[in-house]
């Protein structure tokens, strides 16, 4: 008898003929209003959940008891208490890799812009006011040659160093868990502390996962140290900055600019103070939003899911420890 899966995130149609012709798909449209209680009823009988950008707690994991997976379709995995999930025996697996390159370009999307200042001045052009030729109200500050500073030195960390020195002549500073000697080696880069990095990057680039140690990483008393005219970067998660203090001090000019994919909440409200700030370029989240990461992502995901199905080990385990936890049972 084929295993059943709760489908969550729209699949490209090859990777959807793919796993039907496996598995049993129940398809849920969490973006309805009846999405969660679809969800509650689709998952008694679940072997498999694939999907992205849902919280699974504990009472929606006690509908599915044979659930064997969870197949992620993104890189972060701060959605799952992944120690809750090897408790119960359930494999978590996500897609790193595919996406590294494509969140990069919208690191450095972010830094362009926000230097440059990019999305103000083209709305300004938009609303018929470029009139004249512009002065130094109006100038940006330059990218190349500036000192880039990378929270988070992985697999993203990585390659806007490779972008900051191959392509725009920059110093990269970074700041991680540990010193990556091969990393300096590459790219000329140096390990700072974080209050080091903060006092010395011009751009401030987030790319750490959302976890208890990055919860808060900057506050007031890190946006403090920042240069007058330095921008924060964030593509990492929103909660990895505390949000109010950081309207404080965008508002206050203390830092030049923030350039941010991710926020605290998402959808971002409408009436966020954020958005009333010149100094703000704000994206929905669009790190890997592209045509073929996208794709590649699902595919990842729809691989990862079938294997683990299959009784394989799949190819992006995230909770290693559930191999040895598998058959213990939950008390
Ligand atoms: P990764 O390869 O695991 O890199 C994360 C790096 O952060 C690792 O080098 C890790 O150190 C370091 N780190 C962990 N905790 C830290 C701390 N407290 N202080 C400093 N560094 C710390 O992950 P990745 O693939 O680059 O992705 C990073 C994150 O980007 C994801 O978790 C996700 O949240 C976010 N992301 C966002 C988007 C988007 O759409 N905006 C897209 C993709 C990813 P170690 O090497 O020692 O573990």
């Amino acid at each position: 008898m084929k295993k059943r899966v709760v489908l969550y995130k729209r699949l490209p149609a090859d990777l959807m003929s793919r796993l039907q012709a496996q598995v049993e798909v129940t398809w849920v449209d969490t973006a309805q209003a009846d999405g969660l209680a679809c969800l509650r009823s689709a998952l008694p009988g679940a072997h498999g959940l694939l999907g992205a950008s849902l919280r699974l707690d504990s009472g929606l994991l006690d509908l599915a008891p044979q659930l064997e997976v969870i197949s992620s379709v993104s890189v972060g995995v701060d959605n799952y208490d992944i120690a809750e999930l090897t408790r119960r025996g359930v494999m978590l697996t996500n897609t790193p890799d595919v996406l590294t390159e494509t969140t990069a370009d919208t690191g450095f999307a972010l830094i362009l812009a926000s230097a440059r200042r990019v999305v103000e001045l083209a709305t300004w052009v938009r609303a018929g006011q470029w009139q004249a030729n512009l002065g130094p109200a109006h100038f940006g500050s330059d990218v190349h040659g500036k000192t880039l500073g990378i929270v988070g030195m992985g697999r993203i960390g990585e390659a806007l160093a490779r972008r900051g020195a191959a392509g725009f002549g920059m110093r990269v500073l970074y700041h991680g868990s540990r010193p990556k000697p091969d990393v300096e080696a590459r790219y000329g880069a140096h390990y700072r502390s974080l209050d080091d990095l903060l006092a010395q990057a011009d751009f401030v680039c987030l790319t750490v996962p959302l976890n208890a140690s990055t919860e808060g990483l900057i506050g007031r008393r890190e946006l403090a140290l920042m240069k007058p005219e330095g921008i924060l970067v964030n593509i990492a998660r929103g909660r990895v900055v505390d949000e109010l203090a950081l309207i404080d001090a965008l508002h206050a000019k203390r830092i030049r600019g923030a350039g941010l994919d991710v926020f605290a909440q998402e959808p971002l409200a409408a009436d966020s103070p954020l958005l009333q700030l010149d100094n703000v370029v704000a994206t929905p989240h669009i790190g890997s939003a592209t045509h073929e990461t996208r794709n590649a992502m699902a595919r990842c995901a729809v691989e990862n899911l079938l294997s683990a199905l299959a009784g394989e080990r799949p190819a992006n385990l995230v909770n290693e420890g559930v191999l040895s936890e598998y058959l213990l049972p939950v008390s």
